[in-house]
């Protein structure tokens, strides 16, 4: 089961102000709970909405590269569109190398996760052909 984050924690994680390990507990949870996607979302759309134009968006990120947190949500498609053009535009059109590498650490991450989960279920589905098949096997008696 995955943990249940509240909003404050939410908070400080979009503002990387978590420890390392929290961090990951919290990219973790986000790729298995669709609800705590949405409270991100929420979170975003309320940072959003303090912002008046893409030109605030704009000089508020221009100085410096999105979080890692930023650009896991843009992989996990929760950002405010405006934002998302941000990161989409900042890895892809101007190729910055350190998001780009981020991005890249982030997606393997996610596959390394999709792949474990099916490895998982492989075995449970073995696991049940074998317990099925000895059934037949047992002595009568
Ligand atoms: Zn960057």
């Amino acid at each position: 089961m995955s943990e249940i984050f509240d909003t404050p924690e939410l908070e400080a994680y979009v503002d990387e102000a978590l420890p390392a390990e929290r961090m990951g507990q919290v990219e973790e949870a986000l790729r298995e709970s669709g609800a705590l996607r949405e409270q991100l979302q929420a979170i975003h759309g309320r940072r959003d909405a303090g912002v008046h134009s893409l030109g605030g968006i704009w000089r508020r990120h221009r100085m410096s590269c999105p979080s890692r947190s930023d650009l896991g949500s843009y992989l996990l498609g929760v950002l405010a569109d405006a934002e998302a053009d941000y990161i989409r535009f900042h890895v892809e059109i101007s190729c910055c190398r350190l998001c780009a590498a981020s991005v890249q650490d982030l997606t393997a991450e996610q596959a390394a996760h999709d792949q474990q989960h099916e490895e998982q279920q492989q075995v449970a589905g073995r696991r049940q052909k074998y317990f099925q098949s000895s059934i037949g096997h047992l002595p009568k008696e």
